[in-house]
């Protein structure tokens, strides 16, 4: 042994106490007591030593091995200090898994509902939320004191303006603005004075428009069962009820076969086997005279849906307030 185990410790304790960082100072700990190091291999080496001097030289070894070992943690914890804590940062570490966002159902299901169509040829179209009474009602065929004003339960922001009752003031504004061939979803949220387990103030709708030379109830029915068929099952079977809305005429509600049940009658379905998703029409000429469209060379129909109704049959959700509560639990599961 060429230096004494002494002077060895000296040097290793010199070396660290210069060393300028962390790095540093462990390439020094590994020179010295490291598997190979000097300290490491002094200790091996000691059996070969003479009987007499063998305890001696073990203390004195393990002494400097301990003592580098102190050396070697003090500066390391000096200089993690010197760096200030966020560069301390301890890269073997495992990662802290960062929580991913999930997409509301809501707006999960409108791009379901919009992407359908748009498949179908249909472009998307939107309009205000703050509509004015004529846009919300006159050009739908709702005049003052019209009793289908008593169907909805309105929100006045003044006399003529009123947060939009249902998506149909797009379908205006949409023909004010472009000559038909009209083929659009108008998807948004809408507004009525009501609460509930099954009404809620906001709400969205989607509607669609198609205005053209020909089309037809029959056209109406095979979208709308198409429609039916690609957003449940393959094999939804559809009813068509007469019923009443001023902007469309002849008008219908749509029921599908009861998604949850086959049919059978259940819960859901209040035993009936057919769940109600959708108003639908022939659009009514009057809307079309407010538009400027010629009644007598176009046709078309119209149909709106809510979007919740077809979120919480889709996904079997029973109470329509769990969509505005943003409880964490609820929407991780979409
Ligand atoms: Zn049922």
């Amino acid at each position: 042994m060429e230096k004494s185990i002494e002077q060895i410790k000296t040097e290793a304790l010199s070396e660290i106490q210069n060393a300028a960082d962390i790095e540093q100072v462990r390439t020094i700990s590994v020179r010295y007591i490291g598997r190979k190091g000097l300290v490491t291999q002094y200790l091996r080496d000691i059996p070969k030593l003479p009987a007499k001097q063998r305890p001696e030289a073990g203390k004195k070894a393990n002494q400097a091995k301990n003592a580098i070992e102190a050396a070697v943690e003090d500066a390391i914890g000096q200089l993690s200090r010197q760096k200030g804590p966020s560069d301390a940062v301890d890269v073997s570490l495992p990662g802290r898994p960062v929580p991913g966002g999930t997409i509301h159902p809501v707006t999960r299901i409108t791009r379901e509902i919009c992407s359908i169509f748009e498949r179908m040829g249909f472009d998307i179209a939107e309009g205000p939320e703050v509509e004015t009474d004529y846009y919300n009602f006159e050009a739908l065929n709702i005049p003052k004191n019209h009793p289908a004003r008593d169907m909805q339960d309105t929100f006045y922001v003044s006399d003529n303006i009123v947060l939009r009752t249902h998506t149909s003031p797009i379908q205006i504004r949409y023909m004010d603005a472009c000559k038909p061939p009209v083929r659009i979803v108008a998807p948004g949220k809408v507004y009525r004075c009501d609460s509930d387990l099954t009404h809620t103030p906001m709400f969205h709708q989607v509607e669609g428009l198609l205005v053209d030379e020909k089309s037809s109830f029959a056209d109406l029915k095979g979208l709308l069962t198409l429609f039916a068929r690609q957003m449940f099952d393959t094999d939804t079977a559809l009813r068509f009820r007469p019923s009443f809305f001023p902007f469309t005429e002849p008008s219908a509600e749509v029921d599908i076969r009861c998604v949850i049940c086959k049919g059978e009658g259940c819960k859901v379905c209040s035993q009936t086997g057919w769940l109600e998703v959708l108003g639908c029409g022939m659009v009514h000429p009057a809307v079309f005279e407010n538009v400027g469209y010629d009644t007598e060379k176009y046709k078309g129909f119209a149909f709106g849906m809510g979007v919740e109704r077809i979120a919480m049959l889709k996904y079997g959700i029973n109470d329509l307030r769990m969509f505005f509560e943003s409880d964490i639990r609820f929407l991780r599961q979409f």
